[in-house]
């Protein structure tokens, strides 16, 4: 049985380290700490953005599991690979440098990387050296909204520790099937084995998330457990939806590493209008038509072009090639797209949402989907 801690919380340092601390001590993670260990904290450092946009694990929960490190006699390293925006610029404008002023930490983006025999069906996937390699692995994720996958929780926030540029190959070579990408990130979350996970779950991220489409929503819980999917499964709980909704818990269920078996420590809030992205099919229908839906059918990114700045985030990262730059604004080719929805997640000014076509809209209710 897997045991998960779930405690009231808010951003007052002083009883925010002292939860830490205490899932810390209670879950015996900080029993991994030696002085000599090589310690990881992996936040959820997706774009350089201020804590109160919700797009980042709070500085503060950084700053309270860096000393708890530090306390232990290890140096901790904090590290990521943001999808947009560099390391230092994040650290900077997310608040954590300054929040971490006067430790002695270490910040370290993720760039080299090891590879990693992850057997069937992807085998070779290439991750953070660092990630791979250290002794602990705290694993901080924030609680968000994910437009392409419903939630980024604890499972998916180690996708940062696919390095750079490769990120967006794999969202090519598996994020054209949710289910396929789900399982990507339970063999990434098998290599790496983050030692704890403890999500910032206090000012928390709803509607289109993860990035700056996405509203912050307090909920005012951190929680915490040596087993990610546990902890995941109980996120999934808390608003109220079946854990098997998040294709990350379905996969680890049916791989035999998680058989929901969890005990609670502490109150589990009932959370009942969470906000949750519309998330429809990426394909529908008869299998011979898949390539016309997908092109023609299929909730696709749209730009709003007021907010657009044509900064070129979008044309960069999009995996398919499948956007250019037009006049006021990006021209998506939707015959390449395949709908991974990462051009949304790193548009900093929110201006990209995912929307469904009205044929598509009339095609799923005809099909009953
Ligand atoms: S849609 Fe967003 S990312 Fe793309 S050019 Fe406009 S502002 Fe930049
Ligand atoms: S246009 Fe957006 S959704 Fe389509 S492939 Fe590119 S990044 Fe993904």
């Amino acid at each position: 049985m897997s045991r998960v801690f779930v405690r009231k919380a808010t951003y007052d340092y002083s009883t925010l380290k002292h939860v830490i601390f205490e899932i810390m001590d209670s879950s015996a993670a900080g029993d991994m700490i030696s002085k000599n260990s090589r310690v990881v904290i992996k936040p959820n450092l997706l774009a350089p953005a201020p804590p109160e946009k919700a797009i980042i694990t709070h500085p503060l929960i950084v700053r309270a599991a860096a000393e708890y490190v530090l306390d232990r006699g290890a140096k901790p390293q904090i590290s990521d690979s943001p999808a947009m925006g560099s390391f230092e610029k994040l650290l900077k404008e997310s608040g954590i440098r300054k929040a971490l002023e006067g430790l002695n930490v270490e910040y370290r983006e993720f760039i080299e990387s090891e590879t990693v025999d992850t057997g069937i069906p992807f085998k070779k996937i290439e991750i953070a050296r660092d990630a791979v390699n250290a002794d602990v692995l705290i694993n901080l994720p924030k609680l968000k909204t994910h437009a392409q996958m419903l939630l980024t929780l604890g499972v998916k926030n180690l996708f940062g520790c696919i390095t750079g540029m490769k990120k967006p190959e794999w969202h090519f070579r598996a994020g054209i099937d949710r289910e396929l990408f789900a399982g990507l990130l339970v063999k990434i979350y098998q290599a790496v084995k983050p030692t704890v996970t403890i999500i910032d779950g206090i000012l928390a991220m709803e509607g289109q998330g993860p990035g700056k489409g996405g509203n912050p929503r307090e909920i005012g819980v951190i929680m915490g457990s040596r087993d990610t999917v546990a902890l995941d499964f109980a996120v999934c709980k808390m608003l109220r939806i079946d854990p098997d909704a998040l294709l990350t818990n379905k996969i680890s269920g049916e791989q035999g590493l998680f058989n929901g078996d969890i005990s609670m420590d502490g109150e589990l809030p009932q959370i009942k209008d969470f906000r949750f992205p519309e998330i429809t099919p990426l394909v529908f229908g008869p299998k011979r038509f898949h390539g016309l839906i997908r092109r023609h059918l299929v909730q696709r990114p749209e730009c709003k072009e007021t907010l657009c700045r044509l900064c070129g985030e979008c044309w960069k990262y999009c995996p398919a090639e499948a956007i250019t730059r037009g006049k006021k604004k990006p021209r998506f080719d939707y015959e390449k797209c395949i709908r991974c929805y990462c051009c949304i997640e790193v548009c900093p000014y929110g201006s990209l949402a995912a929307r469904e076509t009205l044929t598509g809209k009339i095609a799923r209710k005809a099909l009953k989907i």
